[in-house]
């Protein structure tokens, strides 16, 4: 993570303090023109040419809460604790990196480092806010191209998505009986999910056909008809 002063950003004009508890989500953005910068020299330089664009428009600095480039670096701009200006309708209650990039694939390393801020605002946030494109601003869905179809893959395929924490499926536990008087432990069925082979067993045997989205409520209902 390099500072402002690392890429020789200007002071902002002024800021707006951003408790982070009111943070609902992430959103990653895209230059969308011209070539990804290669280097942090270059990636630093559009940087400032950024700010020079985003203030030429009366903004208070860089509309951005941090930017990264394909060398692998997060650059700060706003910071954590400041309201970002990036995305409409979400000043206050998001963060935002800008890739830089364009038509490019995200590099390896830039991806890696989107990872890294990522696990860190979600650790200064305290909870696993989700990961979305600014193209799928819940304000104005669809309004913009941005990140690009090359990050916005990278965003449906999943990488940011929050993984259901393992304990948290394996609760609440269910003995069952079946007409065979076979014992079954039935660990959380209760959350979509992929199952086990034991489960799917378990699913076949209660009769539930869609075993990636089950009811709890059905399926307990459907397990104390078990004989
Ligand atoms: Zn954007």
């Amino acid at each position: 993570m390099e500072p402002r002063s690392a890429w020789g950003a200007k002071p902002p004009k002024s800021t707006d303090p951003l408790p982070l508890s009111k943070v609902e989500r992430l959103f990653i953005h895209y230059v969308g023109a011209g070539r990804a910068p290669v280097g942090r020299d270059a990636e630093a330089g559009m940087l400032r040419s950024i700010q020079a664009d985003h203030m030429g428009k009366g903004w208070k600095d860089i509309g951005y809460s941090f930017a990264v480039g394909q060398s692998g670096t997060v650059w700060e701009c706003r910071g954590w604790g400041v309201v970002d200006g990036a995305t409409r309708g979400q000043g206050g209650v998001s963060l935002s990196i800008c890739w830089l990039g364009n038509k490019e694939v995200p590099s390896d390393a830039a991806l890696r480092a989107i990872d890294g801020w990522v696990a860190e605002a979600r650790n200064r946030l305290g909870r696993d806010v989700p990961v979305l494109g600014h193209r799928q601003n819940p304000k104005y869905p669809g309004e913009t191209d941005c990140p690009g179809d090359e990050m916005q893959r990278i965003i449906d395929g999943g990488r940011w998505t929050v993984k259901q924490k393992e304990d948290s499926f394996m609760e609440p536990k269910v003995l069952l009986r079946d007409k065979d008087q076979r014992i079954w432990l039935c660990w959380g069925i209760f959350r979509k999910h992929v199952p086990t082979p034991t489960q799917v067993e378990l699913l076949k045997f209660v009769g539930v056909q869609d075993r990636t989205n089950v009811d709890s409520t059905a399926l307990i209902e459907t397990l104390s008809r078990v004989p």
